[in-house]
């Protein structure tokens, strides 16, 4: 209850009123939420393999103590198992250190048709283990952005292993750099099967997967998307995702050419 000034109160009006103030928790509150489906989701990540290997532990402390064969074939997929652990800890925690960071832009000058060379001889053998034959399709380089290499390595990367995961029955991947104006846009493209349109605008969301045993089979972690739509918005770029069922997938990111940049500054 506050008292009303006298000037503004007529003779014989009340002199106190009641102030109510309303604050909007809406955007805290689904925040918050956000926060702890995150750690659910988290915790219940790690503790699917962590289950597997305890379960593994008791069955070669007993029934296959002295079972050569079954320890052997165990310990292949412990090993697996903790391989995934510890695949899962190392993208929470770039994903961490990524939104931590998320409002300083990475300023050098990088070369994106070097970026993509790298990407391109580091899965070229995952690709030829599968049948799969990846492209390159560059104007003249260099081709600069404003960014951070390791971070844009870390972005293809994603992007062509998911190609090759998910699209690979295609036996081709398709890479293409084009310059479009002051802008510079990558193209990641598979003749795989496809994303329904229902999943397309929640692939980023963080373990979210249009078939979890499938990724998992794969050694996903349901993080890979999520890292990928966190760095290119630090480097102010775009991430595009256009899939039609039974034909493939094509994932593109659209980065601001250096030159282009630095014009604006
Ligand atoms: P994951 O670790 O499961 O690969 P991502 O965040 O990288 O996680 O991808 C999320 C989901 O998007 C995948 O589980 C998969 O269902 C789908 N996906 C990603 N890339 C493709 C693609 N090229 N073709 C079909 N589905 C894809």
């Amino acid at each position: 209850i506050v008292p009303i000034r006298p000037g503004l109160v007529r003779e014989g009006a009340p002199t106190e009123a009641v102030l109510l103030g309303f604050v909007d928790l809406t955007p805290q509150r689904r925040v918050e939420q956000m926060r702890v489906d995150f750690i659910a989701n988290a915790s219940h990540e790690l503790r699917t393999p962590l289950a597997s290997l305890s379960g593994f532990i008791e069955t070669l402390q007993g029934p296959a103590r002295n079972d050569a064969n079954a320890r052997e074939r165990f310990l292949k997929i412990m090993g697996e198992q903790a391989r995934r652990m510890s695949r899962l800890i190392d993208d929470l925690l770039s994903l961490s250190r990524i939104e931590l960071n998320a409002h300083l832009r990475p300023e050098a000058e990088v070369d994106l048709v070097s970026v993509i060379s790298h990407v391109r001889d580091a899965l070229g053998p995952l690709g030829r283990e599968r049948g799969v034959e990846i492209s390159f399709d560059h104007p003249a380089p260099p081709v600069n952005v404003r960014g951070d290499r390791d971070e844009l390595i870390r972005v293809f990367e994603n992007l062509v292993e998911n190609a090759l995961k998910y699209g690979g029955s295609g036996g081709r991947i398709e890479i293409g750099i084009a310059r479009e104006g002051a802008d510079a846009v990558v193209a990641v493209r598979d003749y795989g099967p496809g994303i329904a349109p229902e999943h397309v605008p929640r692939l980023t969301e963080r373990f979210y997967r249009v078939d979890t045993a499938h990724s998992r089979e794969q050694g996903g972690t349901g993080l890979g998307l999520a890292i990928v739509k966190h760095i290119v918005a630090r480097h102010r770029g775009r991430l595009g995702i256009e899939s039609v069922p039974g034909a493939g997938s094509t994932f593109s990111v659209r980065l601001a050419s250096a030159a282009a940049d630095d014009k604006k500054k």
